[in-house]
């Protein structure tokens, strides 16, 4: 059986595709740009004035007499009426500062009575309270680099100097099988014997989360025909996620359908806890995940590893790991490396109660993974434990 690592280091091996896709730019929103993006004219487009007042020359001012207000500029309109020595122009916020002008005056510096202006600022200086136009970007110029996260204020900046479709690293897409005859939907009456199905309510908003939205989701008998059957209608998509029925029991179908449908296992089983019996395969670009069915395995091998394969996808790094100080002593055996659900307190971190995999209530409040070592068997209160932020 591999370890943790092994099992990660041959899933990175197996996630070669990256596709860019040109997309509009809210559709962008907090993917990856895979080219630089430059800029196609300058911000501002024009000498901008940067406040509510009057523009004139400075130089030309004789600073005497007072100013003569000969018109105004109102913000989205344009004057090229050349502004004479000691005549000034109502402007605002905005707008492009007319011909023979260098300086705004703020509208609260100043004395008006009819079109006579008189200034009061002593501290006004040359070309103050103006935007030079370009200031911000010129025309082609580096406006982000390629690798860039498009944050909702990346986002904006674009729109704001006229670019609106940018080249982003496609997110995969995604198809969902679970597997159980226990599975009851919520529509469904409960019956004897059965449950409510929640992997894939749980699965489609973790992946919501990342921005995706799963192409298909169907619920399948354990039925080897009715498996392969989901299967083979879903090897399309770049990722293909299944859970239950992966570990050694009679009804355990999933890996032999998986073969069937010609999927080629990378691997079978982790040393791991929980979700020991995944399975990870293959089929031409499809990356295949067939997670244990028990629900803390199906979240955790999700945020662990599923996660990762995206990662690779978006060149995106999704939930960051750091590592933070126990506030409780925790033994246990040697072999296995165990992923337990956890809570971050003030610089410090607590190993949560109810961590058996058919158990979520734990995992419902809790805000990161923690990862306690293969080998590791005493961990004491203080040490450092490494985790993963799931929120
Ligand atoms: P399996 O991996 O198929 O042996 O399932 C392990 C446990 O997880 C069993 O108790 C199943 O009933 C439960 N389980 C499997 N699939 C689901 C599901 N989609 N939603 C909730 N529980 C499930
Ligand atoms: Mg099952």
């Amino acid at each position: 059986m591999i370890n943790v690592k092994e099992a990660k280091e041959l899933i990175q091996e197996n996630c070669s595709t990256l596709k860019v896709v040109k997309l509009p730019l809210l559709e962008a929103n907090g993917s990856i740009l895979a080219e630089p993006v430059y800029a196609v004219m300058d911000t501002p487009p024009f000498h901008q004035s940067a406040m509510d007042g009057y523009v004139f020359s400075f130089e030309n001012w004789d600073k005497e007499s007072d100013l003569k207000v000969i018109g105004e500029i109102q913000t989205g309109s344009y004057s090229n009426t050349i502004v004479q020595p000691n005549e000034a122009v109502r402007i605002y916020t905005g707008a492009p500062i007319p011909p023979g002008t260098d300086t705004v005056v703020m509208q609260e510096k100043v004395n008006r009575e009819g079109n006579a202006l008189q200034i009061l600022d002593a501290a006004l200086v040359a070309t103050a309270n103006v935007r030079p136009q370009s200031s911000q970007t010129q025309k082609g110029e580096l406006a982000l680099q390629s690798g860039q996260l498009l944050t909702p204020v990346a986002i904006s900046f674009l729109a704001g100097i006229g670019i609106n479709k940018v080249s982003v690293f496609s997110k995969p897409t995604v198809s969902i099988i679970v597997t159980g005859k226990e599975l009851a939907g919520a529509d469904d009456e409960i019956s004897e014997g059965k449950i409510f199905e929640s992997n894939s309510i749980g699965l489609i908003a973790a992946l919501q989360q990342l921005g995706i939205d799963p192409v298909s989701v169907e619920v399948v008998d354990d039925v080897e025909e009715e498996i392969e059957k989901s299967i083979t209608n879903q090897l399309s998509s770049d990722i293909l996620i299944l859970t239950g029925g992966v570990s050694v029991g009679d009804y355990d179908l999933v890996p032999a359908s998986l073969e069937k449908c010609g999927v080629q296992k990378i691997f079978h089983k982790i040393k791991q806890k929980p979700g020991k019996p995944f399975y990870f395969g293959r089929h031409n670009q499809t990356l295949v995940f067939a997670l244990p069915g028990n629900p803390a395995a199906v979240m955790s091998c999700f945020y662990e590893y599923v996660v990762q394969a995206i990662g690779s996808f978006t060149q995106k790094e999704y939930f960051k790991k750091i590592a933070l100080p126990l506030t409780e002593d925790f033994n246990k055996k040697a072999g296995l490396t165990f992923f337990l659900k956890g809570k971050i307190g003030d610089n410090n971190v607590t190993v949560l109660n109810n961590q058996e995999s058919y158990k979520l209530n734990s995992f419902a409040v809790a805000d990161c993974l923690i990862e306690f070592d293969e080998e590791g068997e005493y961990f004491k209160k203080g040490d450092l434990v490494n985790l993963r932020m799931i929120l």
